[in-house]
């Protein structure tokens, strides 16, 4: 094909799921001059009231979508981040923001979840007024000739040249490509909440990335934003026998919670009582998969690598995936079974080794040897130390997917 025939079959996108996934791919790609269309089973954009962490790697991506500056207006950045003893709160930096001894780029972005998606949102309406369509529910895909078919529930199947996944941890896409996935339970359960920060002690303010640590459960705490009301992001996960759904829009009970965090620092508990409202589900995980693209059809984020939230990773992994995607599908914008071959070798290997690596660092968080102050303090030294913080993240942070050879 001439160069010029390349340029005008840019392929068209069908996109599962306008979730942070699905919105980053769909502005990358509308910004190399590719269609999309969003399919997203909710009737709006739906508010899942929790805060997220977005680091360097992450923020890379929103920055090459010339976003940086929208960003800064909804950050609320932290100055030190630390690991906090569960019952005292005594507290031990372990990133600040003057003081990095790493190569890597350790800051942190804190913004709420809605907010982001809102920012997305907005830059993709920007560029397609109707790019999302909304309370359409898509149930599989399938590769019929050159053509990739998006399966929708109650409607006709929709047409495009790649159809993308990014229909989160429960995938219809993915069952449909690789069959079913059973969702094995991490043995942990997880909790999370906003605290209105005017609701709160003084102490709540301070500009703090928290991780309170204890011997069966952890607490990560951090001020967010939304225009000029402040919150106290939290989320908590548990060791537990019991299982929970696999859902974060389950609410919980704060007498539940209290009882979960019994012996644990006040200003612990108070952000369980003085939450809007508590959510509480279980932690799975699911088999790594060896592919993730099938003829015309492929997936992203959470529909392909789901993870426990350890590692703070989720959404930033999925951004990465995101982008790198859309420079595949504009690198060889004629042969998107190729497109999708390249991101499947530039991806799946670090989908699946962030997925891994934050499994892990559960035993490193829930610990025996954090159960007293004695033992805590050599523990926390020795995991918690400049070195082992590089070699834990800088891996993770350096990672740069506007750059990344596809
Ligand atoms: C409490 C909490 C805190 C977190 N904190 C962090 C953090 O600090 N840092 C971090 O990096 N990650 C974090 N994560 C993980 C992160 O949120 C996810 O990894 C990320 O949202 C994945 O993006 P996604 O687009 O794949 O899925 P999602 O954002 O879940 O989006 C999926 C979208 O698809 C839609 N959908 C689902 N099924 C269908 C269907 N059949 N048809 C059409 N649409 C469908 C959904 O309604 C949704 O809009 C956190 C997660 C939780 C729960």
């Amino acid at each position: 094909m001439t160069a010029t025939a390349e340029r005008q079959k840019r392929p068209h996108v069908l996109i599962a799921g306008a979730g942070m996934g699905g919105l980053t791919l769909a502005l990358a790609l509308l910004q190399k001059g590719m269609d999309v269309d969003i399919y997203e089973q909710s009737p709006e954009l739906r508010e899942v009231g929790a805060g997220l962490w977005i680091s360097a790697n992450g923020r890379r991506v929103l920055d090459a979508l010339g976003l940086k500056k929208t960003i800064e207006a909804i950050n609320l950045p932290p100055n030190d981040r630390v690991v906090r003893f569960w019952s005292t709160g005594e507290e031990r930096s372990v990133y600040n923001r003057d003081t990095q001894s790493s190569k890597a780029d350790h800051t942190l972005v804190q913004v709420l979840r809605a907010e982001l998606q809102r920012v997305l949102y907005e830059a993709v309406v920007n560029l397609k007024p109707d790019a999302v369509h909304f309370g359409v529910r898509s149930i599989g895909a399938q590769t019929v000739g050159d053509r990739a078919r998006l399966l929708l529930e109650g409607r006709d199947p929709v047409e495009g040249d790649v159809v993308v996944g990014a229909d989160g941890s429960h995938s219809r896409v993915r069952q449909s490509l690789f069959g079913p996935a059973p969702a094995r339970y991490t043995g942990a359960i997880a909790w999370r909440g906003l605290a209105p920060m005017e609701r709160l002690k003084p102490q709540h303010r301070r500009a703090l990335a928290s991780t309170w640590i204890g011997p069966t459960a952890h607490v990560t705490t951090y001020p967010v934003q939304r225009g000029d009301e402040q919150f106290v992001s939290f989320s908590g996960q548990v060791d537990s026998e019991t299982w929970q759904t696999e859902s974060w829009s389950e609410p919980g009970d704060l007498a539940d919670a209290l009882k979960d965090f019994a012996g644990w620092h006040q200003d612990i508990l108070d952000l369980f009582i003085n939450a809007e409202s508590l959510y509480r589900w279980g932690l799975f995980v699911r088999d790594p998969l060896e592919a993730w693209s099938k003829g015309r059809a492929t997936l992203l984020g959470d529909a392909c690598h789901s993870m426990t939230p350890y590692l703070g990773m989720g959404v930033n992994v999925t951004m990465e995936d995101a982008y790198v995607l859309a420079r595949c599908l504009d690198a060889t914008p004629g042969d998107v079974e190729s497109a999708l071959k390249r991101y499947d070798a530039a991806r799946i290997e670090r989908g699946n080794r962030t997925k891994a690596k934050s499994l892990e660092m559960h035993k490193i968080f829930h610990s025996p040897e954090l159960a007293r102050i004695e033992t805590a303090i050599p523990y926390i030294d020795s995991q918690w130390a400049p070195q082992v913080m590089r070699e834990r993240y800088d891996w993770l942070l350096a990672y740069d997917a506007t750059t990344v050879e596809i």
